[in-house]
């Protein structure tokens, strides 16, 4: 698609799960909005690679924009998970103390969810923190729940957000990579390597790509630098074994090496912290494992590394203010940076968006609510229905009862609907419908799943890919038909 000629009151750069979130929110204005990202799908950046827990906010230092619009985002979901039919579950915060001094230092947390305005904070001994997870060591001195802590798919939030932002309107440009930014005459000419785009106002979403960015407006206000942090996945024979999200105590870092339980039934472990010089380090280690498991052991001792089915690490876009670097450009009102958004940034995102909104009207750019504004967007998932139902649906639709995705469950039926949706690669057809998450990892329908995306996107073997142009996944002497892979 090229994009020579578009002019936009408001250009999003980035679709992660911030610049989503914000394209939804714009939505519901009379507003020419496009969102552009440099992948070949959205969520392909930090949004897609982290631990999925939308935090209660009782981490974040009192005055911060990270605790106000943490607390104000975790309130938001609820609504937004339902109306979006999104994998969401408040299933709870549990900070334990493993000694007496530790849980003196739980009182500091409480104080400063207090402030934060976190509400239904309690502090359990140790009896009451085992009878609700009996699997935890029982050496542990004591914790505290917080019951709006939850977790999401946050792969699944930024693709609901983008489809509903598209359904209402918003226009959605990907393997869009914007390279240089003017201002004349009063509105920013943008250049893309898909064409030229004018616009009135720019939203800097771009992650760990936010002060080259910036950069391009001779802004150099901040700079961002990465932390990667590693995460272990459990199989799914685990499901209920620990069903709140375990902190240890939080260091000067981060919040800690986490168990966290995932919607789909999962146990997760991580993740790490630690500074690196690349944007594109995305490698696990076995220094990274060793840390997590002889951590989270020490939590509860019932974990085993033969469970681990895969792992994978994500960059926090860490800026150098401590903070969410969210404000209009000092050399340009018009240029809005929303930078800096490591965690708890997953769960701030819908209170970053409203606050973003705000932030463009005070810069000049006028909001008239539509009148039809759909917030709903429907999704089917066959794993979660009825045997009736499904009974239903497959003789409707056949396609909904042949199942390709056997560690899953995931059927012909979602993955065509997937790549409908937008998925061009099977990394996109993967993190859509869960098809290749299981225990075999996708040795059993990946075939399968490539065929579909031939079938549907026209394209040769050698054309489908994992996640973008630079890793095909078959070549060399390949069969003129293009039918069935796992045929040849
Ligand atoms: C290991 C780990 C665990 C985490 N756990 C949690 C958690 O449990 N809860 C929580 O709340 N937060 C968590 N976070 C933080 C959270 O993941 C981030 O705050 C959030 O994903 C940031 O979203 P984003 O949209 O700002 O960035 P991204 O998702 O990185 O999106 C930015 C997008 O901009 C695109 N882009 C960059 N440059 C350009 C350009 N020039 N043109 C076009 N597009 C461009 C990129 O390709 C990218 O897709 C975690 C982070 C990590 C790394």
């Amino acid at each position: 698609m090229l994009l020579n000629g578009t002019e936009t009151d408001v250009l999003i750069i980035g679709a992660g799960v911030v610049g989503s979130a914000l394209a939804r929110e714009l939505s519901r204005y009379q507003l020419r909005v496009l969102l552009v990202e440099k992948e070949v799908d959205v969520a392909f950046g930090t949004s897609k690679a982290n631990s999925g827990i939308v935090h209660s906010g009782i981490h974040d230092h009192p005055g911060t924009l990270k605790a106000k619009l943490c607390v104000e985002g975790n309130r938001l979901y609820p609504q937004m998970a339902e109306e979006l039919n999104v994998l969401y579950k408040q299933n709870g915060t549990l900070v334990v103390a493993r000694d007496a001094s530790e849980c003196e230092m739980l009182g500091q947390l409480v104080n400063q969810g207090l402030l934060n305005g976190v509400s239904g904070v309690q502090v359990l001994g140790r009896e009451e923190l085992h009878r609700l997870e009996p699997n935890l060591n029982p050496d542990l001195a004591g914790g505290l729940l917080v019951p709006s802590g939850g977790i999401v798919i946050p792969f699944d939030l930024v693709y609901a957000l983008v489809e509903n932002a598209v359904a209402n309107g918003v226009q959605l440009a990907v393997s869009t990579e914007v390279w240089q930014i003017r201002w004349e005459g009063g509105q920013f000419i943008v250049e893309t390597n898909r064409g030229m785009v004018k616009t009135k106002y720019i939203v800097n979403a771009a992650g760990l790509g936010a002060a080259k960015v910036a950069g391009m407006i001779g802004d150099e206000s901040f700079t961002i630098y990465a932390r990667k942090g590693e995460e272990y996945l459990l199989d799914r024979r685990l499901e209920g074994y620990i069903q709140r999200t375990v902190f240890p105590l939080p260091t000067p870092e981060s919040k800690g090496i986490l168990i966290i339980p995932t919607v789909e039934g999962n146990i997760m472990l991580g993740p790490t912290a630690h500074r690196v010089d690349s944007f594109h380090d995305f490698s696990t280690s076995a220094a990274g494992w060793d840390e997590i498991f002889r951590f989270t052991q020490r939590l509860v001792p019932g974990l085993q590394a033969s469970d681990v089915i895969t792992s994978f690490s994500g960059l926090r876009a860490a800026g150098d203010t401590g903070d969410f670097i969210i404000r209009p450009s000092e050399l340009n009102t018009h240029f809005i940076h929303v930078a800096g958004i490591e965690s708890p940034g997953l769960t701030a995102a819908p209170a970053i968006a409203r606050y973003v909104v705000e932030l463009l009207e005070d810069a000049g750019l006028r909001m008239t609510a539509k009148r039809f504004f759909n917030p709903y967007r429907l999704v089917v998932r066959i794993r979660d229905l009825s045997l009736e139902d499904r009974d239903r649906l497959a003789v409707k639709c056949p396609a909904y009862a042949n199942i390709v995705c056997r560690c899953e469950m995931v059927s012909e039926g979602e993955i065509r609907d997937a790549v409908r949706r937008g998925a061009t690669t099977l990394d996109g057809v993967k993190l859509r419908t869960r098809s290749g998450m299981g225990r075999c990892q996708g040795g059993f329908c990946s075939p399968m799943v490539m065929r579909i995306l031939m079938e549907e996107l026209g394209l040769k073997p050698e054309e489908v890919t994992k996640n973008g142009p630079d890793s095909p996944l078959l070549f060399g002497n390949l069969r003129d038909n293009p039918s069935c892979p796992e045929k040849d």
